[in-house]
């Protein structure tokens, strides 16, 4: 109720901490020695740039896409009682959002920096994905609100499950059964109806003690997640990266919004911050993830693509061997062409001499050209003492 009051009212008055709400009097904010102790909130908007669809854009979203999965609604994937029923939907999709098909954007590896220079104190995510230990981040940096394909366990009895088994499992897009009980196997997302990771509310209280918010990448609608921006302390700088507008920022007086792409903003503040070269380092440092990934795929896939490669290269070198037969088959005719002419200019040469050319011959005429070579010269291939 609060944060509704809140929304459309405008901080007029000056900054209290920053000199100015705007990106370079963050950096300078963060280089000082009042700022050791950053949180970040992340939403989908900074996944997006990697390849996975954002949850919430109407057209190119996961929701619009899930219109084929033949749904009563789209949010259904994401309901546990619709799960119980029927969790091939859920499965296809996460088979599509499998961590290990996207690569951590700019976004992602900006945490690692903010790591690196120990001023990273929790990143709160959204997202299941799980780039934010793909782009270096340590466990206990990260709070996922929503769970993730980190772990995965039996929907009744909560004994936890192979994680390499469930994989193999989605690829194949079978459904995975408790050794236990049978239950159903769901990794932990939290779906509609559920109640958010332990770890999330036990991370809460935290925030008390920031000394920056970053957001990014959110529209701040879903709670309680969206309503942790007001946690920190009143005159906390809080710094909202997004393609638009979101939330209560501008309310407070050290609120700078930069409006625009998750990874240019990050890009932007990191040149301010002198991180610019660090951050692409970092950032290139998970293209090895994304096939480090691909490589502990579940074995059934590995061999499969194995075989698919081996089954490409043995029908080009199959091609390649054909045409260099028909090359050479096409050469051996060439050289008899060839032998024929000659022998057919020489036979008119000698026909000049003797005759008139309407008399030359055709090469039919001529005695065979292959019974000028001896057939068989008498040589024996080996040596005197029979051998080669
Ligand atoms: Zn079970």
């Amino acid at each position: 109720m609060f944060n509704f009051f809140r929304q459309n009212q405008k901080y007029e008055g000056n900054p209290t901490v920053l000199e100015a709400r705007d990106l370079p009097s963050i950096a300078k904010y963060m280089k000082s020695d009042a700022c050791k102790r950053v949180f970040i909130m992340n939403g989908a908007g900074i996944s997006t740039s990697s390849g996975i669809p954002d949850f919430r854009s109407p057209d190119t979203g996961l929701y619009a896409n899930l219109a084929r999965l033949r749904l009563p609604y789209p949010e259904a994937v994401f309901e546990i009682t619709f799960f119980r029923n029927n969790p091939k939907p859920f499965y296809m999709l996460a088979k599509e959002l499998y961590p290990g098909n996207f690569r951590p954007t700019p976004a992602h590896s900006f945490l690692k920096v903010l790591d690196n220079h120990k001023l990273l104190t929790k990143c709160f995510t959204q997202n299941i994905d799980t780039l934010e230990r793909r782009a270096g981040l340590s466990d206990d940096k990260i709070v996922e609100a929503h769970g993730s394909y980190a772990s995965q366990r039996c929907i009744d009895c909560k004994r936890p499950y192979d994680a390499a088994k469930l994989k193999e499992k989605l690829f194949k897009e079978e459904v995975a059964h408790c050794e236990n009980c049978k239950g159903l196997i769901k990794p932990d997302i939290v779906f509609f109806g559920e109640s958010l990771p332990p770890l999330f509310h036990r991370s809460i209280p935290s925030l008390k003690s920031a000394d920056l918010l970053i957001v990014m990448g959110t529209s701040l609608v879903v709670q309680p997640f969206a309503s942790l921006v007001d946690l920190v302390p009143e005159d906390c700088p809080r710094l909202l990266i997004n393609l638009e507008h979101v939330g209560d920022f501008g309310s407070r007086p050290n609120d700078v919004v930069h409006l625009g792409k998750c990874d240019d903003g990050v890009r932007e503040l990191c040149r301010l911050l002198g991180w610019e070269e660090e951050l692409e380092r970092e950032w290139e440092k998970t293209k090895d993830t994304l096939e480090r990934v691909s490589e502990d795929a579940p074995v059934s896939e590995k061999d499969k693509k194995k075989a698919e490669k081996e089954a490409r290269a043995a029908k080009f070198r199959e091609e390649v061997d054909k045409s260099e037969a028909e090359l050479a088959e096409k050469e051996t005719l060439k050289d008899e062409v060839d032998e024929l002419t000659k022998e057919v200019e020489a036979g008119l040469a000698i026909s000049d001499k003797d005759d008139s050319k309407a008399n030359a011959p055709v090469p039919g005429d001529h005695p065979e050209p292959h019974s000028v070579k001896t057939e068989d010269s008498g040589e024996d291939p080996k040596g005197p003492d029979g051998k080669l």
